[in-house]
Protein backbone atom coordinates (compact mmCIF):
# COMPACT_ATOMS: atom_id res chain seq x y z
CA UNK A 1 0.00 0.00 0.00
CA UNK A 2 0.95 3.16 -0.94
CA UNK A 3 0.64 6.14 1.27
CA UNK A 4 -1.14 9.35 -0.11
CA UNK A 5 1.50 11.49 2.06
CA UNK A 6 3.35 13.86 0.42
CA UNK A 7 6.90 12.80 -0.39
CA UNK A 8 7.89 16.40 0.80
CA UNK A 9 11.21 17.93 1.74
CA UNK A 10 12.66 14.76 3.42
CA UNK A 11 16.31 16.02 3.89
CA UNK A 12 14.75 19.07 5.98
CA UNK A 13 13.68 16.70 8.99
CA UNK A 14 16.40 14.34 8.30
CA UNK A 15 14.00 11.25 7.38
CA UNK A 16 15.73 8.80 4.93
CA UNK A 17 14.89 7.64 1.91
CA UNK A 18 13.71 3.97 2.08
CA UNK A 19 11.73 2.16 0.54
CA UNK A 20 9.18 2.14 3.04
CA UNK A 21 5.90 3.55 2.89
CA UNK A 22 5.48 5.70 5.47
CA UNK A 23 8.45 7.32 7.86
CA UNK A 24 5.56 6.98 10.85
CA UNK A 25 2.73 4.81 11.32
CA UNK A 26 0.53 5.88 14.52
CA UNK A 27 -1.66 3.56 16.10
CA UNK A 28 -4.25 5.72 18.04
CA UNK A 29 -5.70 9.03 16.60
CA UNK A 30 -6.39 10.53 20.68
CA UNK A 31 -4.58 13.07 22.21
CA UNK A 32 -0.77 11.81 22.36
CA UNK A 33 -1.07 10.22 18.48
CA UNK A 34 -2.76 13.18 17.16
CA UNK A 35 -0.42 15.86 18.56
CA UNK A 36 2.47 13.31 17.34
CA UNK A 37 1.33 12.48 13.98
CA UNK A 38 1.12 16.42 13.05
CA UNK A 39 4.21 17.55 14.66
CA UNK A 40 5.89 14.78 12.92
CA UNK A 41 4.57 15.93 9.72
CA UNK A 42 4.76 19.72 9.98
CA UNK A 43 8.64 18.69 9.87
CA UNK A 44 8.10 16.79 6.57
CA UNK A 45 7.62 13.06 7.96
CA UNK A 46 5.33 10.97 5.53
CA UNK A 47 2.55 10.22 8.61
CA UNK A 48 -0.44 7.68 9.01
CA UNK A 49 -2.50 7.29 11.80
CA UNK A 50 -4.55 4.13 12.18
CA UNK A 51 -7.97 4.65 14.30
CA UNK A 52 -10.31 1.65 15.13
CA UNK A 53 -13.15 4.15 16.84
CA UNK A 54 -13.42 8.09 16.63
CA UNK A 55 -10.63 10.23 16.01
CA UNK A 56 -10.15 12.29 19.66
CA UNK A 57 -9.53 9.77 21.71
CA UNK A 58 -10.83 9.34 25.26
CA UNK A 59 -10.14 12.82 26.17
CA UNK A 60 -12.49 13.95 23.39
CA UNK A 61 -15.11 11.46 22.95
CA UNK A 62 -15.53 9.83 26.31
CA UNK A 63 -13.52 11.60 28.87
CA UNK A 64 -12.43 14.87 29.84
CA UNK A 65 -14.45 16.93 27.49
CA UNK A 66 -17.69 15.36 27.47
CA UNK A 67 -17.52 15.57 31.35
CA UNK A 68 -16.67 19.11 31.46
CA UNK A 69 -19.74 19.42 29.85
CA UNK A 70 -21.54 17.56 32.17
CA UNK A 71 -20.12 19.18 35.02
CA UNK A 72 -21.29 22.50 33.94
CA UNK A 73 -24.93 21.57 33.17
CA UNK A 74 -24.57 20.04 36.53
CA UNK A 75 -23.64 23.40 38.13
CA UNK A 76 -26.62 25.28 37.11
CA UNK A 77 -28.81 23.77 40.37
CA UNK A 78 -26.86 25.77 42.88
CA UNK A 79 -26.58 28.91 40.48
CA UNK A 80 -30.67 29.02 40.78
CA UNK A 81 -30.82 28.26 43.99
CA UNK A 82 -28.20 30.68 45.20
CA UNK A 83 -29.72 33.36 42.96
CA UNK A 84 -32.88 33.88 45.68
CA UNK A 85 -30.26 35.32 47.93
CA UNK A 86 -28.91 37.97 45.30
CA UNK A 87 -32.46 39.06 45.32
CA UNK A 88 -33.85 37.17 42.10
CA UNK A 89 -36.96 34.77 41.83
CA UNK A 90 -36.47 31.72 39.72
CA UNK A 91 -38.82 29.81 38.07
CA UNK A 92 -39.26 25.73 39.12
CA UNK A 93 -36.51 24.74 37.31
CA UNK A 94 -36.66 21.52 35.36
CA UNK A 95 -34.06 19.63 33.75
CA UNK A 96 -33.57 17.58 30.71
CA UNK A 97 -30.97 14.88 30.30
CA UNK A 98 -31.73 13.82 26.96
CA UNK A 99 -31.54 17.76 25.75
CA UNK A 100 -28.23 17.56 27.43
CA UNK A 101 -26.76 14.02 25.83
CA UNK A 102 -27.73 15.47 22.53
CA UNK A 103 -26.44 18.36 22.76
CA UNK A 104 -23.00 16.84 23.79
CA UNK A 105 -23.24 14.61 21.33
CA UNK A 106 -22.75 17.37 18.44
CA UNK A 107 -20.16 19.14 20.36
CA UNK A 108 -18.01 15.94 20.47
CA UNK A 109 -18.95 15.52 16.88
CA UNK A 110 -17.73 18.99 16.22
CA UNK A 111 -14.58 18.38 17.52
CA UNK A 112 -13.91 15.31 16.15
CA UNK A 113 -14.48 16.67 12.89
CA UNK A 114 -12.14 19.57 14.08
CA UNK A 115 -9.37 16.95 14.50
CA UNK A 116 -9.75 14.97 11.60
CA UNK A 117 -9.12 18.14 9.32
CA UNK A 118 -5.90 19.01 11.40
CA UNK A 119 -4.69 15.53 10.36
CA UNK A 120 -6.07 16.52 6.60
CA UNK A 121 -4.03 19.99 6.72
CA UNK A 122 -0.62 18.05 7.94
CA UNK A 123 -1.61 15.79 5.18
CA UNK A 124 -1.50 12.63 7.78
CA UNK A 125 -3.05 10.49 6.20
CA UNK A 126 -6.52 8.93 8.59
CA UNK A 127 -7.32 5.13 8.27
CA UNK A 128 -10.24 4.14 10.45
CA UNK A 129 -9.08 0.13 11.07
CA UNK A 130 -7.42 -1.46 14.24
CA UNK A 131 -3.76 -1.85 13.50
CA UNK A 132 -1.91 -4.97 14.41
CA UNK A 133 2.05 -5.30 13.96
CA UNK A 134 3.22 -7.92 12.07
CA UNK A 135 6.57 -7.68 12.57
CA UNK A 136 8.63 -4.01 13.92
CA UNK A 137 8.05 -2.54 10.65
CA UNK A 138 5.22 -3.99 9.30
CA UNK A 139 1.29 -2.62 10.45
CA UNK A 140 -1.75 -5.07 9.10
CA UNK A 141 -4.93 -2.68 8.91
CA UNK A 142 -7.61 -5.61 10.20
CA UNK A 143 -10.49 -3.64 8.10
CA UNK A 144 -8.71 -4.34 4.53
CA UNK A 145 -5.82 -6.51 5.31
CA UNK A 146 -3.16 -4.37 3.85
CA UNK A 147 0.20 -4.17 5.17
CA UNK A 148 2.31 -0.59 5.75
CA UNK A 149 5.49 -0.64 6.08
CA UNK A 150 7.11 2.05 8.58
CA UNK A 151 10.16 3.23 9.82
CA UNK A 152 9.36 4.38 12.94
CA UNK A 153 5.75 3.20 15.12
CA UNK A 154 4.46 5.18 17.61
CA UNK A 155 1.67 3.29 19.86
CA UNK A 156 -0.58 5.80 21.70
CA UNK A 157 -3.78 3.17 21.97
CA UNK A 158 -4.54 4.68 25.68
CA UNK A 159 -5.96 3.05 28.38
CA UNK A 160 -9.91 1.23 29.27
CA UNK A 161 -12.07 0.98 31.75
CA UNK A 162 -11.02 -2.26 34.02
CA UNK A 163 -14.12 -3.28 36.00
CA UNK A 164 -12.35 -5.78 38.53
CA UNK A 165 -12.55 -9.06 40.09
CA UNK A 166 -15.85 -11.21 38.70
CA UNK A 167 -18.43 -10.58 41.18
CA UNK A 168 -22.30 -11.75 40.42
CA UNK A 169 -24.12 -9.27 38.42
CA UNK A 170 -20.94 -7.35 37.14
CA UNK A 171 -22.37 -7.39 33.99
CA UNK A 172 -25.03 -5.15 35.44
CA UNK A 173 -22.41 -2.31 35.63
CA UNK A 174 -21.12 0.24 33.45
CA UNK A 175 -17.96 2.07 33.17
CA UNK A 176 -17.31 5.84 32.10
CA UNK A 177 -17.60 4.64 28.32
CA UNK A 178 -21.66 3.83 28.65
CA UNK A 179 -22.29 6.71 31.52
CA UNK A 180 -22.06 9.58 28.69
CA UNK A 181 -25.20 7.59 26.73
CA UNK A 182 -27.26 6.43 29.13
CA UNK A 183 -31.24 7.57 27.81
CA UNK A 184 -31.85 8.94 30.89
CA UNK A 185 -30.83 10.71 34.15
CA UNK A 186 -30.92 7.94 36.72
CA UNK A 187 -33.06 8.72 39.61
CA UNK A 188 -30.60 6.84 42.17
CA UNK A 189 -26.73 5.99 41.09
CA UNK A 190 -24.63 3.96 43.62
CA UNK A 191 -20.82 4.84 42.27
CA UNK A 192 -17.89 2.21 43.42
CA UNK A 193 -14.68 4.13 43.28
CA UNK A 194 -12.11 7.06 45.28
CA UNK A 195 -10.71 8.05 41.86
CA UNK A 196 -11.04 11.39 39.53
CA UNK A 197 -13.69 9.77 37.65
CA UNK A 198 -15.99 8.46 40.68
CA UNK A 199 -15.56 11.63 42.76
CA UNK A 200 -16.21 13.44 39.47
CA UNK A 201 -19.64 12.00 38.42
CA UNK A 202 -20.71 11.63 41.55
CA UNK A 203 -20.44 14.89 41.54
CA UNK A 204 -22.15 15.44 38.61
CA UNK A 205 -25.26 13.23 39.17
CA UNK A 206 -25.85 14.78 42.94
CA UNK A 207 -25.89 18.24 40.90
CA UNK A 208 -28.33 16.93 38.36
CA UNK A 209 -30.66 15.72 41.11
CA UNK A 210 -29.81 11.73 41.37
CA UNK A 211 -29.51 10.41 44.75
CA UNK A 212 -25.78 9.23 44.44
CA UNK A 213 -23.98 6.98 46.88
CA UNK A 214 -20.44 6.39 46.33
CA UNK A 215 -18.98 3.26 47.68
CA UNK A 216 -15.15 3.30 48.44
CA UNK A 217 -12.73 0.05 49.73
CA UNK A 218 -10.49 2.32 51.22
CA UNK A 219 -10.40 4.92 53.84
CA UNK A 220 -11.03 8.21 52.53
CA UNK A 221 -11.33 8.94 48.87
CA UNK A 222 -8.84 10.42 46.66
CA UNK A 223 -5.94 8.37 47.69
CA UNK A 224 -3.04 9.68 46.67
CA UNK A 225 -4.11 13.31 47.22
CA UNK A 226 -3.69 15.74 50.30
CA UNK A 227 -5.01 14.09 53.24
CA UNK A 228 -6.51 17.71 54.06
CA UNK A 229 -8.15 17.61 50.80
CA UNK A 230 -9.54 14.38 51.24
CA UNK A 231 -11.25 15.10 53.81
CA UNK A 232 -12.13 18.70 53.03
CA UNK A 233 -14.21 17.25 49.88
CA UNK A 234 -15.77 14.03 51.55
CA UNK A 235 -17.21 16.78 54.37
CA UNK A 236 -18.14 18.75 51.29
CA UNK A 237 -19.63 15.72 49.32
CA UNK A 238 -21.39 14.53 52.23
CA UNK A 239 -22.92 18.18 52.70
CA UNK A 240 -24.54 17.78 49.29
CA UNK A 241 -26.16 14.80 50.00
CA UNK A 242 -24.07 12.22 48.40
CA UNK A 243 -23.54 9.19 50.40
CA UNK A 244 -19.89 8.84 51.06
CA UNK A 245 -19.29 5.38 52.35
CA UNK A 246 -15.68 4.16 52.93
CA UNK A 247 -14.18 0.83 53.49
CA UNK A 248 -16.36 -1.21 51.59
CA UNK A 249 -17.07 -2.53 48.22
CA UNK A 250 -19.63 -4.20 46.08
CA UNK A 251 -19.52 -8.07 46.41
CA UNK A 252 -22.70 -8.38 43.85
CA UNK A 253 -25.49 -6.66 42.07
CA UNK A 254 -29.02 -8.24 41.28
CA UNK A 255 -31.61 -7.04 38.87
CA UNK A 256 -34.83 -6.61 40.72
CA UNK A 257 -37.22 -5.49 37.63
CA UNK A 258 -36.13 -1.90 36.68
CA UNK A 259 -33.84 -1.50 39.05
CA UNK A 260 -30.92 -3.01 40.75
CA UNK A 261 -29.75 -4.25 44.49
CA UNK A 262 -25.72 -3.74 45.29
CA UNK A 263 -24.68 -5.96 47.97
CA UNK A 264 -21.72 -4.30 50.02
CA UNK A 265 -18.85 -5.64 51.67
CA UNK A 266 -20.48 -5.44 55.18
CA UNK A 267 -23.87 -7.22 54.17
CA UNK A 268 -25.92 -4.12 53.20
CA UNK A 269 -28.42 -3.40 50.25
CA UNK A 270 -28.69 -0.23 47.72
CA UNK A 271 -31.44 -0.18 45.82
CA UNK A 272 -30.45 2.14 42.87
CA UNK A 273 -31.19 2.28 38.84
CA UNK A 274 -28.03 2.15 37.58
CA UNK A 275 -24.51 0.94 39.09
CA UNK A 276 -21.31 2.52 38.06
CA UNK A 277 -17.81 1.25 38.46
CA UNK A 278 -14.66 4.01 37.82
CA UNK A 279 -12.00 1.49 39.45
CA UNK A 280 -9.34 2.32 37.66
CA UNK A 281 -7.68 1.94 34.22
CA UNK A 282 -5.53 -0.43 32.43
CA UNK A 283 -3.34 0.34 29.76
CA UNK A 284 -4.67 -0.96 26.00
CA UNK A 285 -1.28 -3.39 25.32
CA UNK A 286 -3.28 -6.46 24.43
CA UNK A 287 -3.86 -7.46 20.28
CA UNK A 288 -1.32 -5.14 18.62
CA UNK A 289 1.26 -8.07 18.57
CA UNK A 290 3.46 -6.24 20.53
CA UNK A 291 4.31 -9.36 23.25
CA UNK A 292 5.77 -11.28 20.35
CA UNK A 293 7.97 -8.70 19.11
CA UNK A 294 9.65 -8.26 22.43
CA UNK A 295 8.22 -4.99 23.51
CA UNK A 296 8.74 -5.12 27.37
CA UNK A 297 5.43 -4.43 29.46
CA UNK A 298 6.16 -2.81 33.19
CA UNK A 299 5.14 -4.43 35.77
CA UNK A 300 2.38 -1.43 36.37
CA UNK A 301 1.00 -2.72 33.12
CA UNK A 302 2.07 -0.15 30.53
CA UNK A 303 4.59 0.23 27.57
CA UNK A 304 7.92 0.22 29.36
CA UNK A 305 9.66 3.35 27.61
CA UNK A 306 13.00 5.51 28.22
CA UNK A 307 12.74 9.49 28.87
CA UNK A 308 12.46 9.52 24.99
CA UNK A 309 9.20 7.15 25.03
CA UNK A 310 11.26 4.54 22.86
CA UNK A 311 10.06 1.23 24.17
CA UNK A 312 12.83 -2.27 24.23
CA UNK A 313 12.35 -2.12 20.25
CA UNK A 314 14.54 0.35 19.05
CA UNK A 315 11.72 1.59 16.01
CA UNK A 316 8.50 1.62 18.40
CA UNK A 317 7.82 4.16 20.79
CA UNK A 318 4.51 4.91 22.43
CA UNK A 319 3.13 7.79 24.19
CA UNK A 320 0.42 8.86 26.53
CA UNK A 321 -2.02 6.47 28.84
CA UNK A 322 -0.66 3.20 27.05
CA UNK A 323 2.62 3.79 29.11
CA UNK A 324 0.76 4.75 32.38
CA UNK A 325 2.85 7.13 33.36
CA UNK A 326 1.12 10.14 34.20
CA UNK A 327 -2.03 9.31 32.93
CA UNK A 328 -3.90 12.81 32.02
CA UNK A 329 -4.14 14.02 28.33
CA UNK A 330 -1.67 17.35 28.36
CA UNK A 331 0.90 15.03 29.34
CA UNK A 332 0.39 12.69 26.43
CA UNK A 333 0.28 15.79 24.22
CA UNK A 334 3.27 16.55 25.39
CA UNK A 335 5.01 13.04 25.01
CA UNK A 336 3.65 13.23 21.61
CA UNK A 337 5.34 16.58 20.54
CA UNK A 338 8.20 15.69 22.42
CA UNK A 339 8.23 12.41 20.22
CA UNK A 340 7.91 14.29 16.97
CA UNK A 341 10.83 16.88 18.23
CA UNK A 342 13.18 14.61 19.29
CA UNK A 343 12.97 12.40 15.93
CA UNK A 344 11.67 14.81 13.35
CA UNK A 345 12.61 18.24 14.52
CA UNK A 346 16.57 17.49 14.79
CA UNK A 347 15.48 18.22 19.22
CA UNK A 348 15.87 15.83 21.46
CA UNK A 349 13.29 16.90 24.36
CA UNK A 350 12.56 14.71 27.70
CA UNK A 351 9.71 15.21 29.49
CA UNK A 352 9.46 16.62 32.62
CA UNK A 353 7.07 14.78 34.62
CA UNK A 354 7.58 16.62 37.78
CA UNK A 355 5.11 18.79 39.35
CA UNK A 356 2.39 18.35 36.73
CA UNK A 357 -0.77 20.54 37.38
CA UNK A 358 -4.02 18.84 38.00
CA UNK A 359 -7.81 19.58 38.79
CA UNK A 360 -10.79 17.24 40.18
CA UNK A 361 -13.95 18.41 39.04
CA UNK A 362 -15.60 17.70 41.81
CA UNK A 363 -17.98 19.94 43.47
CA UNK A 364 -16.27 22.15 45.17
CA UNK A 365 -13.49 21.79 42.65
CA UNK A 366 -10.26 20.52 43.70
CA UNK A 367 -6.55 21.89 42.17
CA UNK A 368 -3.22 20.46 43.20
CA UNK A 369 0.51 20.36 41.90
CA UNK A 370 3.58 19.03 44.21
CA UNK A 371 3.56 17.07 47.22
CA UNK A 372 0.96 16.60 49.74
CA UNK A 373 2.15 16.89 52.81
CA UNK A 374 2.83 13.34 53.82
CA UNK A 375 5.26 13.52 50.99
CA UNK A 376 6.45 16.52 51.69
CA UNK A 377 7.57 15.50 55.56
CA UNK A 378 9.07 11.99 53.84
CA UNK A 379 11.31 14.12 51.63
CA UNK A 380 12.21 17.19 53.20
CA UNK A 381 14.43 18.02 56.49
CA UNK A 382 12.04 21.43 57.39
CA UNK A 383 8.43 21.78 56.48
CA UNK A 384 6.52 24.92 56.65
CA UNK A 385 2.46 24.45 56.07
CA UNK A 386 0.20 27.08 55.63
CA UNK A 387 -3.61 26.52 55.84
CA UNK A 388 -6.66 28.38 55.67
CA UNK A 389 -10.44 27.39 55.30
CA UNK A 390 -12.90 30.09 54.64
CA UNK A 391 -16.68 30.56 53.28
CA UNK A 392 -16.42 32.06 49.34
CA UNK A 393 -17.79 35.48 49.50
CA UNK A 394 -20.44 34.27 47.06
CA UNK A 395 -21.58 31.95 49.69
CA UNK A 396 -22.54 34.63 52.18
CA UNK A 397 -25.52 36.29 50.30
CA UNK A 398 -26.21 32.63 48.91
CA UNK A 399 -26.47 31.11 52.42
CA UNK A 400 -25.22 28.69 50.94
CA UNK A 401 -23.05 25.83 53.79
CA UNK A 402 -19.67 25.49 51.71
CA UNK A 403 -16.02 26.26 52.57
CA UNK A 404 -12.94 26.85 50.40
CA UNK A 405 -9.59 25.26 51.71
CA UNK A 406 -5.89 26.19 50.11
CA UNK A 407 -2.89 25.26 51.76
CA UNK A 408 1.06 25.86 50.86
CA UNK A 409 3.36 23.35 51.84
CA UNK A 410 6.96 25.54 51.54
CA UNK A 411 10.51 23.63 52.10
CA UNK A 412 11.52 25.36 55.56
CA UNK A 413 14.98 25.11 54.00
CA UNK A 414 15.06 26.85 50.75
CA UNK A 415 11.35 28.55 51.02
CA UNK A 416 10.48 27.48 47.70
CA UNK A 417 6.70 26.67 47.87
CA UNK A 418 6.65 22.93 47.29
CA UNK A 419 2.94 22.40 46.60
CA UNK A 420 -0.03 24.01 47.12
CA UNK A 421 -3.87 22.41 47.53
CA UNK A 422 -6.85 23.97 46.77
CA UNK A 423 -10.60 23.24 46.88
CA UNK A 424 -13.03 25.95 45.78
CA UNK A 425 -14.59 27.71 43.25
CA UNK A 426 -12.36 27.60 39.51
CA UNK A 427 -9.40 25.62 41.18
CA UNK A 428 -8.50 24.17 38.38
CA UNK A 429 -8.05 27.88 36.65
CA UNK A 430 -6.28 28.57 39.92
CA UNK A 431 -3.34 25.83 39.81
CA UNK A 432 -2.80 26.20 36.12
CA UNK A 433 -1.66 29.43 36.98
CA UNK A 434 -0.32 29.00 40.78
CA UNK A 435 1.67 25.79 38.34
CA UNK A 436 4.16 28.37 36.60
CA UNK A 437 5.12 29.65 39.64
CA UNK A 438 6.10 26.76 41.16
CA UNK A 439 7.76 25.73 38.20
CA UNK A 440 10.04 28.33 38.49
CA UNK A 441 10.75 27.69 41.92
CA UNK A 442 8.70 30.64 43.98
CA UNK A 443 9.81 30.92 46.93
CA UNK A 444 7.18 31.74 49.84
CA UNK A 445 8.87 35.24 50.04
CA UNK A 446 7.67 35.30 46.36
CA UNK A 447 3.98 34.38 46.90
CA UNK A 448 4.24 37.38 50.01
CA UNK A 449 5.40 39.90 47.58
CA UNK A 450 2.83 39.55 45.02
CA UNK A 451 0.35 41.97 45.68
CA UNK A 452 -3.06 40.99 46.72
CA UNK A 453 -6.28 41.22 43.97
CA UNK A 454 -9.06 42.10 46.24
CA UNK A 455 -11.79 40.65 46.52
CA UNK A 456 -10.99 37.24 45.03
CA UNK A 457 -10.33 34.07 46.90
CA UNK A 458 -7.02 33.80 45.06
CA UNK A 459 -5.69 36.36 47.79
CA UNK A 460 -5.40 34.21 50.15
CA UNK A 461 -2.68 32.68 48.86
CA UNK A 462 -0.26 35.30 48.78
CA UNK A 463 -1.74 37.21 52.16
CA UNK A 464 -0.68 33.78 54.95
CA UNK A 465 1.18 34.43 57.04
CA UNK A 466 0.62 32.54 59.38
CA UNK A 467 1.81 29.11 59.51
CA UNK A 468 -0.22 26.55 60.78
CA UNK A 469 2.91 24.29 61.41
CA UNK A 470 6.31 23.12 61.00
CA UNK A 471 7.86 20.16 60.72
CA UNK A 472 11.17 19.07 61.18
CA UNK A 473 14.48 21.05 62.83
CA UNK A 474 11.88 23.78 62.73
CA UNK A 475 10.25 22.29 64.99
CA UNK A 476 12.37 21.04 67.38
CA UNK A 477 14.27 24.53 67.26
P1 LIG B 1 -8.08 6.06 39.59
O1 LIG B 1 -6.88 5.22 39.43
O2 LIG B 1 -7.94 7.52 39.79
O3 LIG B 1 -8.93 5.52 40.82
C1 LIG B 1 -9.33 4.18 40.89
C2 LIG B 1 -10.14 4.00 42.16
O4 LIG B 1 -10.73 2.71 42.18
C3 LIG B 1 -9.30 4.14 43.39
O5 LIG B 1 -10.08 4.79 44.36
C4 LIG B 1 -9.04 2.68 43.77
O6 LIG B 1 -8.86 2.48 45.13
C5 LIG B 1 -10.33 2.02 43.36
N1 LIG B 1 -10.17 0.62 43.01
C6 LIG B 1 -9.23 0.05 42.24
N2 LIG B 1 -9.44 -1.28 42.12
C7 LIG B 1 -10.54 -1.56 42.84
C8 LIG B 1 -11.25 -2.75 43.11
N3 LIG B 1 -10.87 -3.93 42.62
N4 LIG B 1 -12.35 -2.67 43.90
C9 LIG B 1 -12.76 -1.49 44.40
N5 LIG B 1 -12.11 -0.33 44.18
C10 LIG B 1 -11.01 -0.37 43.41
O7 LIG B 1 -8.98 5.69 38.36
P2 LIG B 1 -10.19 6.40 37.65
O8 LIG B 1 -10.91 5.28 37.01
O9 LIG B 1 -10.93 7.29 38.58
O10 LIG B 1 -9.46 7.33 36.59
C11 LIG B 1 -8.55 6.77 35.64
C12 LIG B 1 -7.51 7.75 35.22
O11 LIG B 1 -8.11 8.77 34.45
C13 LIG B 1 -6.81 8.44 36.37
O12 LIG B 1 -5.53 7.90 36.50
C14 LIG B 1 -6.75 9.88 36.01
O13 LIG B 1 -5.41 10.24 35.80
C15 LIG B 1 -7.52 10.02 34.73
N6 LIG B 1 -8.56 11.04 34.88
C16 LIG B 1 -8.22 12.34 35.08
C17 LIG B 1 -9.19 13.30 35.25
C18 LIG B 1 -8.82 14.71 35.48
O14 LIG B 1 -7.69 15.08 35.19
N7 LIG B 1 -9.71 15.53 36.02
C19 LIG B 1 -10.60 12.96 35.21
C20 LIG B 1 -10.86 11.57 35.02
C21 LIG B 1 -9.86 10.66 34.85
P3 LIG B 1 -7.43 2.68 45.85
O15 LIG B 1 -7.26 4.16 45.98
O16 LIG B 1 -7.64 2.02 47.16
O17 LIG B 1 -6.42 2.03 44.99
Amino acid sequence: MTAGADLRSLAACGCEMTSRDVDLFVIGAGSGGVRAARIAASYGARVMIAEEFRVGGTCVIRGCVPKKLLVYASRFSDEFEDAAGYGWTVGEPTFHWPTLIANKDREIARLEAAYTSTLERFKVELVKSRAVLEDAHTVRLTASGARVTAKTVLIATGAWPHLGPKIPGLEHAISSNEVFHLPELPRRIVIQGGGYIAVEFACIFAGLGSKVTLVYRGENILRGFDDDLREHLRNEMRGRGIAVTCGHTVTAIDRAGDEFVTHLSDNTTIAADKVMFAIGRRPNVMGLGIDKLGVRIHEHGGIEVDDYSRTSVENIYAVGDVTNRVNLTPVAIREGHAFADTLYGGKPTRVDHADVPTAVFSEPELGVIGLTETQARERLAKVDVYKTSFRPMKATLAGRPTRSFMKLLVDGTTDKVVGCHIAGPDAGELIQVIGVAVKMGATKADFDATMAVHPTAAEELVTMREKAVSYGRAAAE
